[in-house]
């Protein structure tokens, strides 16, 4: 499937922080780069260094377009990441857990095609999305 997929064979899951360089978990990894969820959440605020990276020639799991950047986390009861491709709008979207509603229900489709629930990917979004996707909590403009 375009967009989306399960990681197998992740090298070194254990790699530190590529920020803080704080160890001990298997971190998501932004564009490869391994992000602890302090660092991510640094970034969802806009702090720290900017993230900047170039996109790749990959269609959006959420939109279908075009230029991509890759988000790899790991579910819940999941040993393998999974990985997918989102535009730069969908991407911060997702980092600062400001999906839309469509955008979230179009992602909890591709995720369960792949045998996942929304909870499990979404597990620290249970305070920002109820069931349905809608947002729990306004969250400020950029
Ligand atoms: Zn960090
Ligand atoms: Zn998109």
């Amino acid at each position: 499937m375009e967009g989306l997929r399960v990681v197998k064979d992740l090298l070194a899951p254990q790699t530190p922080c590529s920020r803080c360089q704080s160890a001990g978990c298997p971190w998501d990894r932004l564009a490869g780069q391994p992000i602890c969820p302090d660092c991510q959440e640094a970034l969802a605020q806009g702090e720290g260094e900017p993230f900047i990276v170039r996109t790749e020639r990959h269609r959006c799991v959420i939109c279908q377009q075009p230029g991509t950047v890759r988000y790899l986390t790991y579910p819940l009861h999941s040993a393998e990441p999974v990985e997918m491709d989102l535009c730069p709008r969908h991407f911060q979207a997702l980092l600062a857990r400001r999906l839309d509603r469509h955008a979230y229900h179009q992602l909890s489709r591709q995720l369960q095609t792949l045998g996942f629930s929304t909870r499990q990917v979404f597990l620290l979004h249970e305070a920002f999305y109820d069931e349905q996707g809608h947002s729990l909590q306004p969250v400020p403009e950029w």
